[in-house]
């Protein structure tokens, strides 16, 4: 519609609606000459640049379905993911050559596909789909893994579509917008991004990695006005930022992806930075639940609400719909919402209930009906009958201006049934006694950690979570 707009800007040139057409046109030619048809399931192990766009563009022209590898991933992890999905083709780059001649090794049904090289092939005209079916799997995205194996999740063009919508009637669209992606596009955090600037006719300025200084740069001198965030960025773009504004220019940081400490949600309304705590999961296809900047001070540390038309409940331990303030398992439901898990039919009613899907997460809604977030069902500690989730005494303990990173567990206690122990990673040394004794008046009695474990490294998977499975193994 719009084919002499800026679609994606990267590495200082730009690149219209129509060059990114035909550059993806020509890519499909080349895919298609590879044998990828209509269907097909198609790995892609790539970083971001201008070439993964087209690529991603160019399958779903040819309606190739997009397997998208974490980069971060071992050899291990993506022989895994590989098998899982059972890809016969995936797209990759030098880069990864070590870890792909191991992949490859060890799965010989796998053909290997440069993207340095993929052009070397006879072009051939790509049949183009006429129509998108709204029903038609668009993308497989594995999960982070956070709390058990990966998996795969079916994300269809109709849940891409209402993802980007009901992020339009939330933030709306401007004349001037222009979306950072500082994040991978292998996640939804990024494809997200490139699904919002197809279909809103938006240019989407693509970072091949998130770098402060260049990302304060290009919010300044190029006007951008949306950026998309989880929380490790926006420390660090706070960091940079010092005692430096961004212009007004400036309108949405949009911060997502796992839990949003209130030091960091603080720091931004402080510094009028327009935050936007967001909600949501692979599962969603990106955000389901958004706090406008409006309520960033009223409901500090709220996800806020259901983006339109998604609904949300709680449900409480007896499975009635819990009341304000009453803590539960988080549902949701709606159009950008998976229909499940790639070969894993037969556990749909394990996630499933009654067309509601169960994340898993804990949460309550106050007496607004805004959302407030608590932590994962299954990292819940149970205290002498009290409810403990680990984030809220993470948040507290990474405060501390000495402390890098930490991870909190809960353990068999006699007297409690559980109680929460820490795992921290310092800039400086720090004693046992004055983690616990900083933790004193910001936290309740039952929640302050009960030992504290000093440790050279807070286990991460690849997308940066914190994996507590992995600290209780290490106890
Ligand atoms: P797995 O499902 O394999 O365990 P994962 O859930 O970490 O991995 P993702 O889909 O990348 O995989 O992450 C979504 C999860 O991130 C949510 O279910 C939730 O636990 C967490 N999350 C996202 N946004 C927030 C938020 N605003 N506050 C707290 N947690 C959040
Ligand atoms: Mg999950």
């Amino acid at each position: 519609m719009t084919p002499n707009r800026v679609a994606i800007r990267f590495e200082g040139q730009n690149y219209t609606y129509k060059q990114l057409y035909e550059l993806s046109y020509r890519k499909a030619g080349y895919l298609q000459k590879l044998g990828v048809k209509k269907g097909d399931y198609v790995a892609c192990l790539l970083k971001n640049h201008l070439d993964t766009a087209v690529v991603l563009v160019s399958l779903q022209l040819i309606g190739g379905v997009a397997v998208l590898l974490n980069n971060r991933l071992t050899a291990e992890e993506l022989l895994w993911q590989l098998s899982d999905s059972k890809t016969g083709l995936l797209i990759t780059e030098r880069d990864f050559v070590e870890k792909i001649s191991v992949v490859s090794s060890q799965l010989d049904r796998l053909t290997l596909v440069w993207k340095e090289t993929i052009d070397a092939v006879p072009f051939e005209e790509p049949v183009i789909l006429e129509e998108i079916e709204l029903q038609a799997v668009c993308t497989v995205m594995y999960t982070s893994g956070t709390t058990g194996n990966p998996k795969g999740v079916l994300q269809t063009y109709g849940n891409h579509w209402w993802s980007a919508t009901g992020s339009a009637l939330n933030l709306g669209i401007h004349e001037e917008d222009s979306w950072l992606c500082a994040v991978p596009l292998f996640h939804i955090s990024g494809y997200s991004i490139l699904m919002r600037s197809l279909i809103y006719g938006m240019k989407l300025v693509l970072h091949d990695t998130f770098q402060p200084d260049k990302v304060i740069k290009v919010i300044k001198d190029e006007k951008v006005t949306i950026m998309s965030v989880v929380t490790t960025m926006m420390i660090r773009l706070l960091d940079s930022l010092g005692e430096e504004k961004l212009p007004t220019t400036f309108r949405c940081m949009l911060l997502g992806g796992g839990p949003a400490p209130l030091s960091v949600l603080e720091q931004c309304v402080e510094r009028n930075i327009p935050i936007y705590q967001t909600y949501g999961m692979t599962e969603t296809s990106s955000q389901i639940v958004t706090l406008a900047p409006e309520y960033s001070i009223e409901k500090l540390g709220s996800a806020g609400k259901p983006l339109f038309p998604s609904q949300l409940k709680i449900i409480a331990a007896d499975g009635s719909e819990a009341g304000a303030y009453q803590s539960g398992e988080i549902i949701v439901k709606g159009p950008n919402v998976t229909k499940g898990y790639l070969h894993r039919e037969h556990e749909h009613e394990k996630y499933f209930l009654d067309g509601w899907f169960k994340t898993g997460d804990i949460g309550y809604l106050d007496k607004d009906g805004f959302l407030f977030v608590q932590d994962r069902r299954s990292d819940l500690i149970i205290s002498g009958g009290e409810n403990i989730y680990p984030a809220e005494i993470e948040g507290v303990i990474t405060s501390h201006p000495q402390i890098e990173d930490a991870g909190v567990i809960g353990v068999a206690d006699p007297k409690w049934g559980q109680v929460p122990v820490a795992f921290v990673l310092t800039k400086a040394d720090l004693t046992e006694e004055e983690v616990k004794e900083y933790c004193k008046g910001k936290l309740a009695n039952y929640k302050l950690p009960k030992k504290v474990y000093f440790v050279e490294q807070i286990p991460r998977n690849a997308s940066r979570k914190l994996l507590r499975r992995v600290l209780r193994e290490m106890l």
